[in-house]
Parts: structure tokens; C-alpha cells; sequence
């Protein structure tokens, strides 16, 4: 038994807050596990929504963080493409059961018997993080750890882009609501060469602007402006081929709809607060929409994500807005809450990577 210690962020047990800086044995590397030193963690929607308790999926005590970066430190026994040493990140599978239809196919975001880095096991707001060997990517030289810690939810977009739906270069598409998942979308549509209408409200201004700078070939407040009778006129009256919402607000959802082209696709990447809402059927049924849903990523996604992210098809810079070392990540977080910022990283180990 390893007896050294390390600090992690976790949550305790269910409800508001609950969260606490507690001192844990740094896990062992054994059979097919890599025991990473943590550089950059980004902190997700789905971390505040785990802080405030409106999250159900973690089990508690579980230490969050599944966005990250870093460099291998220890390998298990049955280890052989990863050394110590190596610069990396991990996909946030832990564990599946390998065995069933999806796990087949590599499709382990549906795996039923999944458990994930920083949700059912410990994740990587700490020192140092586990993962197995199979989710990990070996860092191309010039992609940074910052805009590594960024894979992950690069790769749900890629997801959703690649896979759900078939994002082509002809196609006109709106993309809803303009945080860090709405402008990584931009971002990978722009690398295709899509023409995107980014759409966003008021107190999203400075997002829109941000947004406009990464590629956005219109931006939409939709308080202000008649999103209706922009689309009509950019596309002739027949409606964008695909809408992406990132926005997870429902009046958004349904004003798209029926801005959707005859056959066109609707791609849900976030999640709703209520699992049951009001939609507009009517539109899905008479314009033909297909309606999608796009969940977390799997390992078909990666190796593009890592790809944009090196070959700087995504804005790192821009895209990370402050920076925090482990100590302060309570800071951290009301940062990401006050909601002025786009991705927010937790610095595990400062000054050593
Ligand atoms: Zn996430
Ligand atoms: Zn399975």
C-alpha cells in the first residue's frame, strides 16, 4: 500500500454544496492502470450542476474533475503502450462491462454498467488521477496541457458533430447559446466550413462577441433581434439544415424548430433542467425533423479532438478564461457560477508543469 497522501476536490454526499478539500491516499497503478500527475482540470457545467446538487449521476464521496491533462507518473504491470513520462489525457471511461451490444462496438458513453472519471470514480481535482490504460492519448508535442484539458468536451462536440449528425460543408446551421460548448461547435464548424448563425440572449453579449470573433458568421441575440426573419432571408425561406442546441433552454428549442429546412436535423447536445418538456411536435412531424440526441463521447472521438486542438483549429486562448491552483478551487467555482467566464481550469500541481 501506497502511504502517500494527496488533496482532491470532492463532493461528500448529495444536496447543495457538500463539497470539501480532503487528504487521500494517492491510488495505486496496477494491472491495466496509469496513475497520471494532474497539470490542468476544466471545470464543467456538469461540476456546478454536481455542486448545487441538481446532478444526480455521481456517487458520493467522489473526487470531480473529468476534463484533464497531465504526465504519467506509475503504469500497472499489464501496461504497454503507456510509459512514465508521457504527456497526456484520458477519456473520462473508468469502467465497462465490456461484454455488452455497445461495449462491442466501443460505444462505452451507452455502456448501462459504465463508471466514469469524476463521476463514479475519482477524478482528476487532485494531485493525481487514475485512469485505464485503453482511455488515454498520448499528447501530440505541440498541443499544450491547458488546451489538452480541453479534449473532452471537444471530443462531445466532435460527437455530435461527426457521429450524431453529418456536419457538411454546405450546410447552414444555427448553433444555440454560446458557452464554452456552443463556441467549441463554432469552432468545429467553422474547421468545416459551415456557415453558422450563433444565437444567444442579452446577458450573453460578450460571449456573442466572442463568438462572432471565432467564426461566427452571424450572431443573434434573440431578445433583440427576429431570429425567424433572419433565417428566412439567409436561406430563402427554407430553413437551416441543422440546429444544435447548447443552450438547454427550452423557448430557444422551440423557436428553432420550424426554422429547421424540410428533413433537417435537430441536435440536442445538452441536457434540460426537467427530463419532461413542452415541444413543438408539430414542426418535427410536418417539416420531417430528426430529431437526435448526442451523449458524452466515445473513443471514435478523440483522436479529431485531439486533432483541432493541435493542428489550432480551436482558440485555446481565448477559449480559457482564468486559471486557479488546487487550493483555491472554491474560487474557482464561484468564478465559473458567476457566469462571465468560458472555461475555467484548476491548476493541480502549480508551477510544475
Ligand atoms: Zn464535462
Ligand atoms: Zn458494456
Amino acid at each position: 500500500m501506497s502511504s502517500k497522501m494527496m488533496k482532491g476536490v470532492s463532493k461528500q454526499a448529495p444536496g447543495y454544496d457538500q463539497m470539501a478539500f480532503i487528504d487521500l491516499p494517492v491510488p495505486e497503478a496496477t494491472e491495466d492502470k496509469v496513475l497520471i500527475k494532474v497539470a490542468y482540470t476544466g471545470i464543467c457545467g456538469s461540476d456546478i450542476h454536481t455542486f448545487k446538487g441538481e446532478y444526480k449521476n455521481p456517487t458520493t464521496p467522489v473526487v470531480l474533475g473529468h476534463e484533464f491533462s497531465g504526465q504519467v507518473v506509475a503504469v500497472g504491470e499489464k501496461v504497454s503502450s503507456i510509459k512514465v513520462g508521457d504527456r497526456v489525457t484520458s477519456e473520462t471511461t473508468f469502467y465497462v462491462c465490456g461484454e455488452c451490444d455497445y461495449c462491442q462496438n466501443k460505444q462505452y458513453n451507452l455502456c448501462p454498467h459504465r463508471k466514469g472519471i469524476g463521476t463514479q470514480q475519482n477524478g482528476s481535482m487532485a494531485n493525481y488521477v487514475l485512469a485505464r490504460e485503453e482511455s488515454i492519448h498520448i499528447l501530440p508535442d505541440q498541443l499544450s496541457y491547458e488546451g489538452a484539458a480541453m479534449s473532452e468536451p471537444l471530443a462531445c462536440c466532435v460527437h455530435a458533430m461527426y457521429q450524431k449528425s453529418h456536419l457538411e460543408l454546405r450546410d447552414t446551421i444555427i448553433i444555440m447559446g454560446p458557452g464554452p460548448i456552443g463556441l467549441f461547435l463554432l469552432q468545429i464548424a467553422k474547421e468545416i466550413g459551415a456557415f453558422v448563425i450563433m444565437t444567444g440572449i442579452t446577458k450573453d453579449a460578450h460571449r456573442l462577441a466572442l463568438a462572432e470573433k471565432l467564426g461566427a458568421d452571424v450572431i443573434v441575440d434573440t431578445m433583440k433581434e427576429d431570429l425567424a426573419a433572419i433565417v428566412n432571408q439567409l436561406t430563402d425561406g427554407y430553413g437551416v439544415d441543422k440546429v444544435y442546441d447548447a443552450s438547454g433552454a427550452v423557448p430557444a428549442v422551440n423557436a428553432s424548430l420550424p426554422l429547421i429546412r424540410k428533413q433537417g436535423q435537430f441536435v440536442q447536445v445538452g441536457l434540460f433542467a426537467n427530463k419532461l418538456v413542452e415541444l413543438d411536435t408539430e414542426s418535427i412531424i410536418q417539416r420531417e425533423i430528426e430529431y437526435i440526441g448526442s451523449r458524452s463521447q466515445n473513443p471514435y472521438d478523440w483522436p479529431i479532438a485531439i486533432h483541432l486542438l493541435a493542428k489550432g483549429a480551436i482558440n485555446i486562448d481565448e477559449m480559457i478564461t482564468k486559471k486557479y491552483p488546487l487550493d483555491d478551487w472554491r474560487e474557482a467555482f464561484d468564478k465559473v457560477m458567476e457566469g462571465n467566464e468560458i472555461k475555467v481550469m484548476i491548476e493541480s500541481n502549480p508551477g510544475e508543469f
